[in-house]
């Protein structure tokens, strides 16, 4: 299992890890501050560097459901790394950034909609996430119940709990990626103070004034309870 730096920190860009080994599908590393795909958030990219200076592009980070071991996929597997050898880290912040931002973006309207969530994608510039209600929500009213949200500079913690616990909470379990992620500490609880609280694995801002300018964007049928809201970051 790899140790996951952003499930603290998820400001950490750097960092430096032994390299545990070297698989056809990609680096294992015993720490990391790369966050794999998963819960609709892409797979983090950036630089690893070797103690010679060399250095890999990584495309994508994902992550083995069952042993928990993360996979950092080189653009071209040439160059040589060996296990054991120490080398540091970087990932692609400003991409990083924009997710976490995204994503609490998404917490916000799981705790405005307030109802089932069947689906997200969180993009660069656009996500979308699909909630299970009858009626279509009114585009400029939700608008400005975000933007009321993120100017209240609302603070985002992350609690755990065992597994046991949360099941005795099932009202908790709406949760954006499915199956709330459970690891050795139990289950990750992401908190929005005094709106919203459900298990998330992914990388949030700290304080809900970040996530700066948005724009609700289309918001599409799809199917007869299901509606997709798009969301944009403008800058
Ligand atoms: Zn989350």
């Amino acid at each position: 299992m790899t140790e996951e730096i952003y499930c603290d920190d998820a400001y950490a860009k750097t960092a430096q890890a032994r390299i545990v080994a070297v698989h056809e599908g990609g680096i294992e590393l015993e720490r990391t501050v790369f966050f794999p795909m998963g819960g609709g958030q892409p797979g983090d990219t950036g630089i690893i560097t070797n103690r010679n200076g060399k250095q890999i592009e990584i495309r994508d980070t994902i992550k083995a459901a069952d042993s928990g071991i993360h996979m950092h996929i080189p653009v071209s597997q040439s160059t040589r790394l060996s296990p054991g050898e120490i080398i540091s880290m970087e990932i692609n912040w400003p991409r990083r950034y924009a997710f976490m931002r995204m994503h609490t973006l998404l917490h916000l309207i799981c705790a405005i909609m307030d109802s089932e969530v069947t689906g997200c994608q969180i993009g660069f510039e656009k996500s979308r996430i699909d909630v299970n209600v009858d009626e279509k929500p009114d585009r400029d009213v939700l608008q400005s119940e975000l933007e009321q949200i993120v100017a209240r500079d609302l603070p985002i913690r992350a609690n755990w709990m065992t597994d046991k616990k949360l099941s005795s909470k099932p009202d908790l379990v709406r949760t954006m990626s499915g199956q709330p992620p459970v690891s050795s500490r139990g289950v990750r609880l992401i908190e929005i103070e005094s709106i919203d609280i459900q298990p998330c694995g992914g990388t949030h801002v700290l304080r809900t004034s970040e996530i700066g300018k948005l724009r609700v964007g289309k918001i599409e049928n799809k199917g007869k309870h299901n509606r997709r809201i798009n969301v944009h970051l403008d800058d």
